[in-house]
């Protein structure tokens, strides 16, 4: 019994250290990763449920490594935020996003727009504003066609000096939205003085619904809640007709999911939208 719980405290320890040594493996390839062209940006379609347009859809980075194959935001992303370099990243996503976003305008798709994902790094950096403002001059694409995603905890953690930089965002003239809505810890009260637009339902209560009555709950809750401010209020996650009737039912704003689609290249999302919109 001795030499058994010992082996299974050197597997432990063993596993750990692999662990250790893959995300030290991958946070050096990542540093060439961008140079080397194997990051891209998919993108995702968001679909207004009272009119059935596509609205936008969000930018979604992926990691195609020739060594380590496939690698998930979920793993890559807090590695880039542990070194920095998600600033360069998280510049780059931007500047791809918005040269996309125009390249659907000039085939003729109005009034959509494009969502990035920001980290909190990017938020604090003294001059980010500049840098989309920037990328903005340079691609073309209005402020308005422009929405940030900053996650509920972010907001949460650093809520004094966030509050601040969101002004600067919102002064520019982008839209910003809270995403993941609902794994916080957020104050009702606090949200209402950051000058936010949108707010995303997480996909753990949009999953729940049709099952979980807590599902059902939150999402009514949340939707009744952001019109009371005036905000627009999108759910992730929608996988089928029952959550997408339900969110209709309750008059959620928008939705996004593989329901309305998975992500897609810039090309495929294009052709998705011009196929969608009425004629
Ligand atoms: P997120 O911002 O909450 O993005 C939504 C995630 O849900 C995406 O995962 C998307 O592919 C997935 N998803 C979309 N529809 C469905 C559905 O119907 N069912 C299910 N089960 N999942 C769905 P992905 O692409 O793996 O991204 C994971 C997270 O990585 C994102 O979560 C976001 O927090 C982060 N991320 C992705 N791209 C970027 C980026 O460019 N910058 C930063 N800072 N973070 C990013
Ligand atoms: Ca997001
Ligand atoms: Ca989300
Ligand atoms: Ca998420």
């Amino acid at each position: 019994a001795k030499a058994a719980g010992r082996r299974t405290y050197m597997r432990y320890d063993d596993s750990m250290e692999a662990t250790i040594r893959r995300r030290a493996t991958l946070a050096g390839a990542l540093h060439k990763a961008l140079d080397r062209g194997e990051l891209h940006v998919v993108y995702q379609p968001r679909q207004s449920l009272a009119t059935s347009r596509i609205t936008g859809a969000e930018a979604l980075l992926r990691w195609s490594s020739p060594e380590h194959g496939e690698i998930v935001p979920a793993e890559f992303i807090p590695l880039a935020e542990e070194n920095g370099m998600i600033l360069e990243i998280g510049e780059w996503v931007l500047r791809e996003a918005c040269l996309a976003l125009q390249r659907w305008r000039q085939h003729g798709l109005d009034g959509l727009t494009i969502s990035v994902n920001m980290s909190v790094l990017q938020l604090l950096r003294g001059d980010f504003a500049g840098v989309v403002r920037r990328v903005l001059d340079d691609t073309g694409v209005p402020p308005q066609a422009l929405e940030l995603e900053l996650t509920e905890s972010v907001l949460m953690a650093n809520a004094a000096q966030t509050a601040v930089k969101l002004h600067a965002f919102r002064e520019l003239g982008v839209s910003l939205a809270i995403d993941d809505f609902g794994t916080g810890y957020s104050s009702l009260a606090y949200l209402k003085r950051l000058p936010i637009t949108t707010i995303k339902i997480d996909q753990t209560f949009i999953a729940d619904l049709g099952h979980e009555p807590e599902g059902a709950a939150i999402t009514t809750t949340v939707v009744a809640m952001a019109h009371g401010l005036g905000l627009n209020v999108v759910a992730e996650g929608v996988e089928n007709q029952v959550q997408a009737d339900f969110l209709a039912l309750h008059h959620c704003d928008e939705i996004q999911g593989y329901w309305v689609s998975r992500p897609l290249d810039a090309v495929a999302c294009m052709a998705f939208i011009r196929n969608r919109q009425p004629p």
